[in-house]
């Protein structure tokens, strides 16, 4: 029986598509429930972590910046949920830790405050250990621990999907050049199935919308609907890295995260500010833009970021800069009670831009994440349930899809609806 099992377990193969938490979850938490099937994760970032990530610099190896999520809070005694099951592995192996700084808000005339009660701020607070996107380096090392190494692919876009006859999943990268097969495909991400990769990407068609129609099956159209039917809000991010001396002045600062309330937000254009000290004496300072502020500058996507890279587009140049300087002035006037004049415009600057920052409700119910029949999930903070929208919820939604995939990546699920036949191939195949 044992046996039986085993050859199917290993025979059947599994992509993912995005390597942020909710991606590396379903890896890891495939490998901890003793799946040792062939598993690939395709992700156009240079590593991961998705919004959860850190950028770094090689010419400079003790920076990091936490340009997404500072930190992230883990809300299940309130949800009355268990903690996720790689919990306690990551804080034991040293990949995240519990943040322990200072949280307040700033009101409409500057003035410092107790901290809202943000869904941002409830429960237990973690980060990365040296980095946010430790989070996921260590779900992917617990993973490789757990059985055979958990194939990367970091700086790949996936461009094209379609289906063989057989029902295979073909990946393909921007040039047609077949980067998979494989018998089930993860989507953690809504980009290969949602409308704005027509708006970001300026492609033609939603990829899996174009294989849908040939699959014909009920469950993906409705998830596929309701996918596109999520909205989302942006963020610009200002990025500033100051030497030791500036440092002192930011860290003496009582917080080190930082809320607007609504009123602030309005004025200054701003919603969080995150204090991010270096063990080298520098000091990180992340302010993110207000939601309406960033829809403005959907276009500036800041030079350094992997969508640009990914696009060959190399920002957008003086805008980017215009932006850039906005944001500094708007920082200066919402901290001028608290920081030194000059401190700003002197850090080292750059812009990250997140067009699809946080999914807004109701998000993709349960019922849709898994569809048998096209041997297709979902999973990501996009996913109706607890965490929605946050890093909770990515990794939770991770998690739980790795449970529900187990039984028919064995072969042990009843048989899925048997699916119509394409009528053809993606022309690029
Ligand atoms: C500015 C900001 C601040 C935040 N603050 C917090 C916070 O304080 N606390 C909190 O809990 N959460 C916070 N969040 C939200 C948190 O970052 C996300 O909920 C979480 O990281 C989402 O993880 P995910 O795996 O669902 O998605 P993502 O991190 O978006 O991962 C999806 C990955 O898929 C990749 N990808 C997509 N399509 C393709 C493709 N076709 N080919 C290859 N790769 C692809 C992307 O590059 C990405 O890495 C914040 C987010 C932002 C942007």
């Amino acid at each position: 029986m044992g046996m039986v099992n085993r050859s199917i377990e290993t025979r059947a193969s599994l992509a993912v598509v995005g390597a942020g938490v909710a991606g590396c979850a379903v890896v890891a938490g495939l490998r901890q429930q003793g799946w040792l099937g062939s598993l690939s994760l395709w992700e156009m970032g240079r590593g991961p972590g998705g919004r959860s990530s850190a950028r770094r610099s090689r010419q400079d190896p003790d920076l990091h910046i936490n340009h997404g999520a500072p930190c992230f809070n883990l809300d299940s005694a309130a949800l009355e949920l268990a903690p996720p099951r790689l919990l306690k592995p990551l804080l034991a192996g040293g990949w995240i830790e519990p943040w322990c700084g200072v949280m307040a808000s700033l009101g409409v005339d500057g003035s410092l405050h107790p901290p809202l009660d943000s869904p941002l701020g409830r429960g237990q607070l973690f980060q990365g250990r040296g980095g946010m996107d430790q989070l996921c380096g260590g779900l992917l090392a617990l993973g490789d621990q757990l059985g055979p190494p958990i194939e990367r692919h970091f700086g790949t876009l996936v461009r094209h999907l379609s289906v063989t006859p057989a029902g295979r999943w073909r990946l393909q990268d921007a040039g047609g050049q077949l980067l998979d097969e494989v018998d089930w495909l993860v989507l953690s991400s809504t980009l290969l199935a949602h409308p704005r990769a027509l708006l970001v990407l300026g492609w033609q068609v939603i990829p899996l919308l174009e294989v849908a129609r040939q699959l014909q099956d009920p469950q993906l159209d409705h998830a596929l609907a309701t996918i596109g039917s999520i909205r989302s809000v942006a963020r610009s991010a200002l990025l500033l890295v100051s030497g030791a001396d500036a440092a002192r002045h930011w860290q003496q600062l009582p917080f080190r995260l930082l809320e607007f309330d609504p009123p602030a937000q309005q004025r200054f254009g701003l919603s969080r500010l995150s204090i991010q000290p270096l063990e080298d004496g520098r000091c990180v300072v992340v302010a993110h833009s207000s939601t309406v502020v960033a829809e403005e500058h959907l276009g500036v996507y800041g030079s350094r970021s992997a969508i640009a890279l990914q696009l060959g587009a190399g920002g957008a140049g003086e805008r980017e800069q215009q932006l850039i300087a906005w944001l500094s002035e708007a920082l200066q006037q919402a901290l001028a009670d608290h920081l030194e004049p000059g401190l700003i415009g002197a850090a080292d600057r750059q812009l990250m831009r997140w067009g699809a920052a946080f999914p807004l409700q109701p998000g993709l119910p349960d019922a849709l994440q898994l569809c048998a029949g096209s041997r297709i999930a979902f999973c990501g903070d996009a996913m109706a349930g607890p965490g929605f929208g946050r890093v909770e919820g990515a990794w939770r939604s991770g998690e739980a899809l790795a449970a529900s995939l187990l039984p028919h990546l064995q072969g042990r699920a009843p048989t899925p609806v048997p699916r119509a036949a394409p009528s053809g191939q993606n022309p690029q195949g």
